[in-house]
């Protein structure tokens, strides 16, 4: 919940104004807008609280209400919806690095992992796994999420412990019903668990972009601000990695995802990343950043 706090605590009007002003701005604006902040309405902001900051009495306080409502109805969705060539393409945050990616009527899931539980959701098309680590290859995850007819493409890496996913390495590319899947290098510069060692070893693990319908969506993997990352171009959404030990902090995140300039960007991998700085980074760039729930009570 706290980079909802620190978003809101950009705006200067009261927190409820605030809110219900984010909440009106997402609702009026383009085909790719999902409102977020306001879901800690509920949560964070009993009305005692919000009438002590907004000054106002319990009858505007109640208005204000009425007209949250259908606009926290909207919320209750995390997905975000893409308009592609090809149609609609929905994604929706599931936890951490895992992602759910939906379109033309395949399902396909992004590092399935724990704690998410994938028994409740669409059996899996296709899945893509762009490490070893547990928090992006859960063969427990793959199995919940898979049907007989599920295929699955991974980093060779991934293949030593996944046996029926079939290995694409960095820089090669797959065409899987409409998608256009390239794996992009993601590793670390600098940052590992002892003098000479890294987290991410070069070559090991995958990002990935995912064309469909001429939209281009980036998927970091976990990784530091690479120059491959910087080097990449038309970039429609990017879904960009940050938190230390393992990957990056959000300063180094925003100053890579300025190089590329994609159109979105939306933090994940984030745990513990003060997305505020992310924010702070990107500002006057043109870039507009979206943040999503990763991290849902589960
Ligand atoms: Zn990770």
């Amino acid at each position: 919940m706290t980079h909802y706090v620190s978003h809101c605590q950009t705006l200067e009007s009261p927190p409820f104004l605030s809110l219900v002003c984010r909440a009106s701005l997402d609702w009026a604006a383009d085909e790719y807008s999902r409102p977020y902040a306001f879901k800690i309405l509920p949560g964070l902001l009993p009305l005692e609280v919000l009438a002590y900051h907004s000054g106002m009495k319990t009858i505007p306080l109640f208005i204000l209400f009425i007209f949250a409502l259908p606009l926290l109805a909207h919320a209750a969705t995390q997905t975000q919806v893409f308009d592609t060539a090809a149609g609609p393409v929905k994604i929706t945050p599931l936890f951490h690095a895992s992602t759910l990616i939906e379109a033309g009527g395949k399902t396909i899931y992004l590092d399935p992992a724990k704690p998410t539980k994938f028994s409740g959701l669409p059996k899996a098309d296709l899945i893509l796994i762009t490490d070893i680590h547990g928090d992006h290859m859960d063969p427990d995850s793959i199995k919940d999420a898979s049907k007989p007819a599920t295929e699955i493409f991974a980093a060779p890496a991934v293949v030593a412990t996944v046996t029926n996913a079939k290995p694409i390495a960095n820089g090669e590319t797959k065409s899987w019903q409409g998608w256009t899947i390239e794996a992009v290098p993601a590793y670390n510069l600098k940052r590992g668990p002892s003098p000479g060692k890294l987290f991410h070893d070069k070559g090991r693990g995958n990002g990935y972009i995912l064309t469909y319908g001429g939209k281009r969506l980036y998927f970091s993997g976990d990784t530091e601000g690479i120059p491959e990352m910087r080097a990449l171009k038309n970039i429609d959404v990017a879904f960009v990695c940050m938190n230390l030990p393992y990957t990056m902090p959000p300063d180094e995140a925003a100053e890579a995802v300025r190089a590329f300039h994609p159109k979105i960007v939306i933090p994940y991998h984030s745990r513990g990343s003060d997305l505020a700085v992310f924010q702070k980074g990107l500002e006057g760039s043109g870039i507009e950043v979206r943040l999503l729930d990763w991290y849902p009570d589960k």
